[in-house]
């Protein structure tokens, strides 16, 4: 009986070993976390860190000897091959909230790092009309150093690229970049599926909707999927993210940051 139990143990222990191995890649690894808004009044929740939140996590990246990148850079790695500083980290910004710039980018220029914000035109265009506080104007995005933040597409008006045909994603790329240019906003060949969806269960699908893509001319692509991205990257067009909430704890953050979404 005894005898049983051991050998169980030792095989469960096997089997975690294991799936730790082939869920971590052994190598170097880019990390791109996935930020929305940033909060000064102390409100957070899954959408939304504090500004405490996001100092202590950024000093973190800091003392860890992680190194903030740009879209620009990583393109030009993809691209190129040109090398990446150590430990590279992607911070990136969803929606192009309005505090992005009034709480993220004075804790961003304080701790010397830098960050990408996939723009929406829409969410663009209703801070233009209504005025109501919620986005960035375009008056901010020009106030923000290139040199410390750059920008990169989530679609035109944040339908799913999922539910979108082929075809219909490529219309969507075409007519994002276009109002980008339009406003003189300047940005990288980085989107950001909008809920991270893109048809991943339909093979066929996804070939066309990758080949568009490419055609495009997007160099990055990003999903959600929470692991770290092995180097070299052998996809760029589905990087995965690691979805940083407000409600997570400081220690759920260390624990997402060092190894991805863990199993257990
Ligand atoms: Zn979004």
């Amino acid at each position: 009986m005894m005898y049983w139990y051991i050998l169980m143990v030792a095989i469960l222990g096997l089997v975690t070993f294991l799936f730790i191995k082939v869920s971590r890649p052994a190598g170097p690894c880019l990390r791109v976390l996935m930020y929305h808004k940033v909060s000064g009044n102390g409100n957070k929740d899954f959408l939304t860190v504090t500004a405490d939140q996001l100092s202590m996590q950024w000093k973190y990246l800091k003392t860890e000897g992680y190194s903030p990148i740009l879209f620009s850079e990583l393109v030009k790695y993809v691209k190129e091959g040109t090398p990446l500083p150590p430990r590279p980290v992607l911070l990136t910004f969803d929606d192009g909230y309005k505090d992005n710039f009034e709480v993220m980018y004075p804790i961003l220029q304080h701790l010397g790092m830098k960050a990408n914000i996939f723009l929406v035109p829409a969410y663009l265009q209703q801070q233009q009309q209504k005025a109501d506080g919620t986005y960035l104007d375009l008056h901010e995005l020009s106030r923000m150093n290139p040199s410390l933040v750059e920008y990169g597409l989530h679609s035109y008006d944040h339908q799913s690229y999922k539910v979108l045909s082929p075809a219909d994603v490529g219309e969507d790329i075409r007519k994002t970049a276009g109002w980008l240019q339009s406003q003189g906003i300047p940005f990288q060949p980085c989107l950001a599926f909008p809920y991270g969806a893109y048809p991943k269960k339909n093979p066929v699908k996804l070939k066309s909707f990758m080949d568009i893509l490419d055609q495009s001319g997007v160099v990055l692509a990003f999903r959600i999927g929470n692991r770290l991205n092995a180097m070299p990257l052998k996809k760029p067009l589905l990087l995965q993210r690691l979805d940083i909430r407000g409600d997570a704890s400081f220690e759920d953050f260390v624990k997402l940051v060092k190894r991805g979404k863990a199993a257990f």
